[in-house]
């Protein structure tokens, strides 16, 4: 720890005179408050949930208040007889946004810091960051006109949408939990298509209706527009939309709409769970089950476990929707700490689209191309084209092929820093790296036995566009993927171009899977499904499961019906058979379930996953079994389970190697212990390490 800071130009703290002092969290990914001098004319512009300039090292940063100022007279002696001669600096500026975290949201940043064991400077700088608070004075001018001109619209609108009997049912069910109190979190648990969000809606109306804040959570913010739009129509209020591709302006404007109450009803991805909703409600989270609530990086939090603490410290009301809930939330709603209403019923008047498993080993497939596409796939996009309808084809890679193979003597092209192949890109005649973004020209030789023969395996994205444009006759490809979609604006125009029939073929990625609504589709064509269930993760058969169960649910919701088909060389797979019926829903899931519970994995076993990272192997992997020792002849640890310590999944990234611990343990604060100890042994050695509390990848 190194609370204080010490420099030549630095004034000596005197006990004896007055003064005050100010400790502040500082969004670095260091442990504990620095403290500073405030100057006496400071003192009455700080406030808890503010902000300050300090200086730090050689620069100057934005800091938290996370605690009022300090007279100097008042502190106790022990702390002043530490504080004298050392040299404190002064804090510079006091911004003059005031308050920009409100008590709740400032709460919940305490537990966040807490459970997931992260810096509170972190943890705070993902609930505001650093862009929002430069004050530009330009903005907060135009700020006050628009909020001014959008004032007039308060009331909120009656409902025009007509409910089927199973949504009206599944409304008054979750209104009634709501009432009766004895759960605060409902599951609905709604096939895809079934009319989930006018759900949503109208619970919002009740809400804003009753002077409460709401709280909408989608996982990507490739949902937002359209979830935005339809929310606005209906409820006839502004609405503020939360996610990191929205201009800082912007954001600034509705952080301050929302903090004046003025906008009671924003709606975003994962870090909308820190928006400053006043006196929420209702939070509702759109597809639980997704992997995107997990931030990977800095303060590894789950945003679908934070809203429904934030809930909580609100007494707010928790709404998971999924059509394929986690095992976790099932889990909850199984021990009743969960209520749950269930919508099974398509709206579409076609029901549910056949899903159909295409046999690569055995079906005849199309010579000459890239991927691996079957005749019979081929000719059903065909078909549909040729009947004025929509396709979406589902692959889980972008650019033009896997890989780079050198037929004469087998090598692989592999990233200088990552341990992973470089992806073929052949638009730039590039090969990336998908994890670090290193980039070099696709080579004309193989550098190990100088070759020529060089040769992309497997496909992409790239490679499937211009594949099926030389196929199709009267095919209009759109293309979504990240190579393609730099932007949320150039998101928006693909999927408006898709609407409008513009394109009758929308090839994408994951991007593809998220809840878009497009009536005209009634084909979905999965490339590869085995790439989803031959991860090594706990998770993987429930995630394949889920993924594929999405991107299914995108066809047919039209008044025509709809068709699935899947491209597999694993026909018997268990999530293969979950999907096409032949082993139900629920055999599928008590099978994963008895799995988890039998070694202790979520949700039965708490997990958290320490990772050690060193430019030097040798190192991350000492310093991990290290530490796995030291936690070992812990005898006041029990009920702690090791796994490992081995090479992370992907052992090399960017240059660094990175070993990884993982414990299982049934108790929380046992494992929270052995974290805490970790770290200690960590920070003493001066040793990088990360922490993962409820990892996601494991
Ligand atoms: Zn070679
Ligand atoms: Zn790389």
């Amino acid at each position: 720890m190194m609370p204080f800071d010490e420099g030549p130009d630095l004034l000596p703290i005197d006990s004896k005179k007055s003064g005050s002092i100010l400790s502040v969290a500082i969004p670095r990914p260091l442990e504990g408050l620095f403290t500073y001098r405030l100057p006496a004319e400071l003192v009455p512009l700080v406030q808890v949930g503010g902000c300050v300039k300090v200086p730090f090292g050689k620069s100057i940063t934005h800091a938290f208040i996370v605690e009022p100022p300090k007279d100097i007279a008042t502190i106790p002696e022990a702390l002043s007889v530490a504080l004298s001669g050392v040299k404190l600096k002064d804090v510079l500026a006091v911004n003059p946004m005031g308050e920009v975290l409100p008590p709740d949201v400032m709460k919940l940043c305490h537990w966040a810091r807490e459970y997931y064991c992260a810096p509170l400077g972190e943890v705070l700088n993902c609930a505001i960051p650093l862009s929002l608070l430069e004050e530009s004075q330009t903005t907060s001018k135009t700020t006050r006109k628009t909020s001014l001109a959008k004032k007039a619209s308060k009331k909120v609108a009656p409902r025009i949408v007509q409910f089927t009997d199973e949504q009206s049912q599944a409304l008054k069910l979750i209104q009634q939990f709501q009432e009766e109190g004895s759960t605060r979190v409902a599951l609905l648990n709604g096939v895809t298509g079934s009319g989930k969000t006018e759900v949503y809606i109208e619970l919002a109306r009740n809400a804003l209706a009753a002077g409460r804040g709401v709280l909408i959570l989608v996982p990507e913010i490739a949902l937002t527009p359209q979830l935005y739009q339809r929310f606005e129509e209906q409820l006839g209020v502004s609405i503020a939309v939360w996610h990191s591709a929205i201009s800082p302006g912007r954001r600034r404007q509705q952080n301050l709409a929302l903090r004046t109450g003025e906008t009671r009803i924003v709606i975003g991805a994962r870090s909308a769970v820190f928006a400053p909703v006043q006196n929420l409600g209702l939070v509702v989270v759109d597809e639980e089950h997704d992997a995107t609530y997990k931030q990977e990086d800095r303060v590894r939090y789950n945003a679908r476990d934070l809203a429904i603490v934030r809930a909580m410290f609100a007494s707010a009301f928790t709404v998971l929707g999924s059509a394929t809930p986690s095992l976790e939330t099932r889990e909850r709603v199984r021990e009743g700490r969960y209520s749950q209403a269930k919508l099974t019923r398509r709206i579409a008047p076609g029901g549910f689209p056949p899903i159909e498993m295409i046999d690569l080993r055995t079906e005849e497939k199309v010579q000459d191309v890239q991927a691996l596409l079957s005749l019979r796939v081929v000719k059903k996009i065909q078909a549909t084209l040729d009947a004025g309808e929509q396709v979406m084809v589902y692959l889980n890679r972008r650019g033009f092929a896997a890989f780079l193979l050198c037929r004469e003597c087998g090598e692989v092209k592999n990233c200088t820093n990552c341990s992973v192949s470089l992806t073929v890109h052949r638009k730039d005649a590039h090969l990336r790296c998908h994890i670090c973004g290193y980039i070099e020209q696709i080579p004309d030789t193989c550098n190990k036995c100088h070759g020529t023969d060089l040769f992309p395996m497997g496909a992409g994205t790239e490679s499937l566009e211009v594949d099926l444009s030389r196929l199709l006759r009267g095919a209009k490809i759109l293309r979504l993927d990240r190579d393609q979609i730099t932007s949320a604006k150039r998101l928006d125009q693909i999927l408006e171009k898709f609407r409008n029939k513009e394109g009758n073929i929308l090839l994408g990625t994951q991007m593809l899977v998220k809840g878009h609504d497009f009536p005209g589709v009634t084909l979905v064509v999965v490339v590869l499904a085995d790439s989803l269930f031959r991860f090594p993760d706990f998770r993987s058969p429930e995630r394949a499961y889920q993924i594929l169960r999405q991107v299914s649910g995108r066809s047919g919701r039209g008044d025509q019906a709809g068709r699935v088909l899947i491209q597999t060389f694993d026909t018997e797979h268990p999530v293969l058979q979950a999907l096409d019926g032949r082993l139900s829903e629920e055999t599928f899931l008590e099978n994963e379930r008895e799995l988890r519970q039998c070694l202790g994995y979520p949700p039965f076993g708490r997990l958290a996953r320490l990772r050690f990272e060193s430019n030097i192997n040798n190192e991350a992997a000492t310093r991990a079994s290290f530490v796995a020792q030291q936690l070992n002849s812990q005898n006041n640890l029990p009920n702690l389970e090791f796994l490992g310590p081995s090479e992370a999944f992907l052992e090399r990234v960017k240059g660094s190697f990175r070993w990884d611990l993982l414990i299982k343990s049934k108790s929380f604060p046992a494992l929270q212990k052995a974290i805490g100890l970790a770290r200690q042994l960590c920070f003493s050695n001066k040793w990088q390490m990360s922490v993962d509390v409820d990892p996601y990848s494991i």
